[in-house]
């Protein structure tokens, strides 16, 4: 990628309706469009990160063998009506008609429709366990849309959903999942916690969310001395107390603010059940299937990441989200046939080797494009100007240090590769 190429939207100004650092950083570092309320447009760099994200997501479920699928995203309210949520689940579901004056919604979740579909197409216990997932858009008519794309109406969300003849085997596929996130998180390089939590609106006997630790965090974490959490919402059922603060100073708990990036939940034959999804097995007894549910925060973890991971000039990603790995900085290479040979040849040397490399070749001042890079939050920055191009060096930094070394392309390589 080059940049005089590329569209960057980068803004000096600090966007004044911002609250927290990831919105401000956000549109500053011209990741993401506010269309409408809770509506964002995502721009080529932050697609470029949420693309990394989702990859890491698909790789680690991908691992664990649930496949990935695609479902629409307007559905049926007959659906809706079998579960009983048409009725129950309130005002965050937008509602609408077709021209026949059809009821339908637009998906926050997909428990009914991927229900209905493994009903249709199941037709032995054989086939079972099935694990299927998707990352798409899904809406929540929220009632305040707040942060950026942290708390959105439209958003992108990775669920998966788990089918099994059993308990035990939902048992084993809810710790399979359960290690996955835990190795995405890890691959994100977040700080993260698992706790206990409440299966409000989507249900079950049994669910687990994961946040990212920080202060701007909307939930409040009860952590204890080996590290296991508590949302507070469950806090009092648990330690059966209605005094958060007894609750905290009687088992030594820690609160921490987290941010929820993801929750899973043992189903049961919620859906199953009231969906009629049943299947004989081998002894041909009718079993009700029992299930499972996992979802991801995809777009919400973009601004988790910022939350955790900026300094007073911008963002600093974690080298496996980053949108770029690498820029190198021209200095007046327009005006400098050797500058701009030099770096046009790096350039293609990094590309060859797989290595996501932008090469700033616009016709702008040095310090200009050194601020950009380091709002947009890049983590290595290669600068190369006449004397680099003579001695064959080159001039690098990381992001958010300040020291500046000289290096031969040889071990630049070497360190972008490690
Ligand atoms: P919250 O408590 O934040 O409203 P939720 O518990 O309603 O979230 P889930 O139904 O568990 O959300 O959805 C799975 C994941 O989708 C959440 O863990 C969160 O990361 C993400 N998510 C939910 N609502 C939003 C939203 N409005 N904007 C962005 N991401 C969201
Ligand atoms: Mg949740």
């Amino acid at each position: 990628m080059k940049a005089s190429n590329y569209p960057l939207f980068t803004q000096k100004n600090d966007p004044s309706d911002a609250e927290i650092a990831s919105h401000k950083l956000m549109l500053k570092a011209g990741l993401v469009r506010q269309q409408s309320s809770g509506q964002y447009s995502f721009l080529p760099i932050g697609y470029r990160v949420l693309k990394k994200i989702e990859n890491i997501i698909r790789e680690e479920m991908n691992a664990i063998g649930s496949a990935e699928i695609l479902m629409p995203s307007v559905q049926p309210s007959e659906l809706w009506e079998e579960s009983g949520r048409w009725e129950t689940y309130g005002l965050e579901l937008l509602r609408l008609k077709d021209r026949h004056q059809r009821d339908y919604c637009l998906g926050p979740t997909f428990e009914e429709v991927i229900t209905d579909l493994v009903r249709k197409d199941l037709n032995s216990y054989k086939q079972l366990p099935l694990n299927m997932y998707q990352i798409s858009s899904k809406f929540r008519d929220e009632i305040r849309p707040r942060f950026g794309i942290m708390r959105a109406r439209e958003f992108i969300m990775k669920d998966a959903y788990s089918f099994h003849l059993n308990q035990e085997c939902l048992d084993e596929w809810y710790e399979k999942y359960k290690q996955a996130y835990n190795n995405i998180f890890d691959r994100l390089k977040l700080e993260y916690t698992m706790v206990d939590a409440d299966s409000g609106n989507i249900g079950g006997s049994k669910s687990n969310e994961f946040h990212v630790i920080a202060d701007t965090g909307e939930d409040d974490l009860l952590i204890d001395q080996n590290g296991i959490g508590v949302n507070c919402e469950i806090a009092k059922t648990k330690y059966n107390s209605d005094d958060i603060e007894e609750i905290i100073k009687d088992n030594n708990l820690i609160q921490k603010k987290g941010i929820e990036v993801g929750h899973i939940f043992k189903l049961g034959d919620k859906y199953s059940k009231s969906m009629n999804l049943y299947i004989d097995n081998a002894e041909l007894n009718k079993c009700n299937i029992q299930m499972g549910c996992y979802g991801i925060g995809v777009s919400r973890i973009i601004a988790a990441a910022i939350e955790q991971n900026h300094d007073d000039n911008g963002i600093i990603w974690p080298a496996s989200i980053s949108p770029f790995r690498i820029v190198i900085i021209e200095i007046e290479g327009h005006k400098n046939e050797s500058v701009r040979l030099f770096s046009t040849e790096l350039y293609k040397k990094l590309n060859a080797k797989d290595i996501d490399v932008i090469l700033d070749d616009r016709n702008a001042k040095l310090g200009n494009k050194l601020n950009d890079w380091e709002l947009i939050g890049v983590p290595n920055i290669v600068i190369i100007g006449k004397s680099e191009a003579e001695n064959t060096t080159v001039t690098f930094k990381k992001r958010g240090q300040t020291d500046k070394s000289s290096l031969s392309i040889e071990d630049l390589i070497k360190i972008i590769q490690d």
